[in-house]
């Protein structure tokens, strides 16, 4: 126990009232208050002397505050004023509407206001925010050349308090961090990182803007090594406990599948193929993720590793998240295989009675080799004969239980999980630590990559007459909507009012079907298995259609109010269309006015996705963009990654060359040192039992 380790009410300046409202912001420990991290700087060169502020302008200024009061208007709107004074001179500052900021002002604060500069009898600011960061009584006026630190306050924790609070301790903290460092000093300089406490000092107190960066560098490295720790800990526990199976290779059915194959494996599908086999053939237990574009050939990849675990005398399972999936794979796997003798069985939610059980049967008595199937594979009743491995596709299309459901039986299966969302490399390193990553990063040869083309909303009835001449080759199309039902709020076009509407008008004739995920998933289905069949030309629908259906003769897509997709479901949809001979097209229309071309301004982030969008068909490069425009919040946030949510540190983007090796050293370590019992690693032991407390004794360290 350090003097970090203590309470707040014995730093200087906190008694019990404020000790009582660091706690509410969950602060406890003076450790605490050194990670309550600021959340802007401003310095000389981002602070405007007030003379300069020109109307127009968005400006950040610093000054003390002269006058102040309360102006009512004709229209009732009661305006807060305060007049500024730097060394330039003064300005007014104005809040509209909001009086009540008078309370929290005083006559000789020190405030720092950001906003727009506008005219109103005279320049004045309308502050988006406000800081006080002194009191005249309390604090002494920072000097000039400083730079100003901003933290999340409340309202019982203003700024200038917590100012005043670092002022008062800051050093003496600082001075106790050292005993916390557990890099040396060539780790730390082969990472090109700064001393714990030389970063947790300028995080507070920074000489330079530029200091920051390098505190925060360090703090993102300490991030990312100890949400590493805990997922190698999940890896290990996964992978390396319980023994797992080291399956033999005969080469019986490989060699088979191989010889038979109407096309060669690419490249990148091979290269998996070896990392998947290595895990399969070591006692060590496979958990790996598979990462591949739409149409990268990760079905047959799969198809092979299923063998291996047949050859070596056990069973393997598919789990695909809907039924059409389910059959579709089914299907492609029955045609890979011609003639082999491997027993295929499919278990599927919708078939019951005698007809399940005895599928079940065949697969408990082992009659059936490769299993694919829906959640009906993880339902109660059914048994295995022998699982050695599990297949899960779109392996985000279910929870953490479904995925490991049938992956906690004994011996444990390999797990091999699929994804054909593809996300940076950085991010799925970081997301999924804790399993082994492979990633197909090519797509079979000859394919013509889907031509897509931006438009607007008076383009739509030439873009129907397009549609039109496809299906009169015998083509099919899918219009794709983003809402079920016309809301009044948005002027949205809603699947249901245009598939009436199409129906009567620019389609009359064809045969249309609606499809949206409030339908019935029987009706889904129907639905989806006529168009299969070529039974309906033209399905309009929402985003139901994206995940991984394959019809080869729908080659036309069409995306209305495609600013409303994010940039990797945009991906998917297209990745429905082109999967023939012919190749595809993939025509987003955006519901802005035809004045305003899409993808105009590069500013405007949707206008910035679906310029994006248009320029590429490489999912990957879709995906980094995506990160780039949405930031990783958005990621972690769609995904539900526990811990991941939590950096406040990491940025992949600017520290994407830590990640790696944040991620080697942690898994190096409880490779060596499982329990982090080494004396030796006390001060990471003791970093991490604070960082994730009782979550580290859940994984079983500590
Ligand atoms: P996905 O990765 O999207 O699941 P699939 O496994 O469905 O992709 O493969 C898409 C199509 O490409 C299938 O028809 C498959 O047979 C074919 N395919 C897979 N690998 C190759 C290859 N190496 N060369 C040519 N075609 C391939
Ligand atoms: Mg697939």
């Amino acid at each position: 126990m350090t003097a970090l380790d203590r309470p707040v009410q014995f730093l200087k300046g906190v008694g019990p009232r404020r000790a009582e409202s660091l706690q509410r912001i969950g602060i406890l420990t003076a450790r605490d208050l050194l990670y309550h991290v600021p959340r802007r700087y401003d310095d000389a060169s981002t602070i405007a002397p007030v003379a300069l502020a020109q109307v127009g302008m968005d400006v950040t200024v610093a000054g003390e505050v002269r006058s102040k009061g309360i102006v009512p208007t004709r229209s009732g709107l009661r305006i807060f004023q305060a007049v500024i004074r730097d060394d330039s001179g003064l300005i007014t500052c104005a809040w509209p509407g909001q009086p009540w900021v008078e309370r929290l002002l005083r006559k000789g604060d020190r405030i720092l206001v950001t906003g727009p500069v506008k005219f109103f009898h005279g320049r004045q600011i309308q502050p988006r925010e406000h800081t006080i960061l002194s009191r005249a009584d309390a604090t002494p006026p920072t000097s000039p050349g400083t730079i100003f630190v901003t933290y999340p306050a409340t309202e019982d924790l203003p700024q200038w308090i917590l100012r005043r609070l670092f002022a008062l301790n800051l050093d003496r903290l600082v001075s106790q961090v050292a005993r916390d460092e557990y890099l040396t000093p060539p780790e730390r300089r082969a990472l090109n990182l700064i001393e714990l406490s030389a970063a947790l000092g300028d995080l507070h107190r920074p000489p330079s803007l530029d200091r920051v960066g390098a505190a925060r560098r360090r703090l993102a490295y300490d991030e990312l090594f100890f949400l590493g720790l805990m997922q190698a800990r999940v890896r290990h526990q996964a992978t390396l406990e319980r023994p797992g199976i080291a399956f033999v290779r005969t080469n019986r059915l490989i060699r088979a599948l191989h010889d038979s194959l109407p096309f060669r494996l690419t490249a990148a599908q091979a290269r998996v193929l070896r990392e998947i086999t290595a895990d399969m053939t070591s006692p060590r237990r496979m958990n790996r993720l598979l990462q591949g574009d739409v149409g990268c050939g990760k079905t047959v990849v799969a198809l092979f590793a299923m063998l291996l675990a047949v050859e070596g005398g056990y069973q393997a399972a598919l789990m695909a998240p809907t039924e059409i999936l389910a059959d579709q794979h089914a299907g492609a796997i029955r045609e890979l295989l011609g003639g082999l003798p491997v027993g295929v069985e499919v278990l599927r939610g919708s078939v019951t009675g005698r007809r399940r059980d005895e599928a079940r049967a065949r697969v408990a008595g082992g009659e059936a080799r490769l299993v694919v199937g829906t959640h009906a594979l993880i339902q109660e009743g059914v048994e295995f004969d022998a699982l050695g491995l599990v297949v899960v596709d779109e392996q985000h299309r279910f929870g953490v239980r479904q995925r490991m459901a049938l992956a906690e039986r004994d011996p444990r299966p390999d797990t091999l999980l699929m994804s054909a969302t593809p996300i940076p490399r950085s991010l799925a390193m970081t997301m999924h630590g804790e399993l082994d990553l492979s990633t197909i990063d090519e797509l079979p040869p000859g394919r013509r990559p889907v031509t897509t083309r931006l438009a607007a909303p008076d383009e739509r009835a030439g873009i129907l007459r397009e549609v039109c001449r496809h299906l009169d080759r015998g083509r099919q199309a899918y219009l794709v909507y983003p809402a079920i039902e016309e809301s009044e709020r948005a002027e949205l076009l809603a699947a249901e009012a245009e598939f009436e509407r199409l129906g009567r008008e620019e389609l009359a004739g064809r045969a249309l079907a609606l499809m949206h995920g409030r339908m019935p998933a029987d009706e889904k289905d129907r639905v989806m298995r006529d168009f299969q069949a070529g039974r309906i030309e033209v399905l309009v629908a929402t985003t139901v259609v994206e995940v991984g259906i394959d019809v080869p003769n729908a080659t036309v897509m069409v995306v209305e109010n495609a600013e409303r997709f994010g940039l990797s479901q945009l991906h998917q949809l297209r990745g429905r269309v082109g999967r023939g001979a012919e190749g595809g097209l993939c025509v987003v229309i955006t519901g802005e006015p035809a004045s305003d071309p899409p993808g105009a301004d590069p500013a405007d982030p949707a206008a910035a996705r679906l310029a994006a969008f248009a320029r590429t068909t490489d999912g990957f490069e879709i995906a980094s963009e995506d990160l780039r425009i949405r930031g990783q919040g958005d990621f972690f946030g769609a995904e539900q990654h526990g811990h991941a949510t939590e950096l406040r540190f990491a940025d992949l983007l600017k520290h994407d060359d830590l990640i790696r090796p944040a991620r080697e050293r942690a898994r190096a370590l409880i490779d060596a040192d499982p329990r982090l019992a080494d004396p030796a690693n006390a001060a990471v032991r003791a970093h991490l039992d604070r960082r994730y407390g009782e979550r580290a004794k859940l994984f079983g360290v500590g």
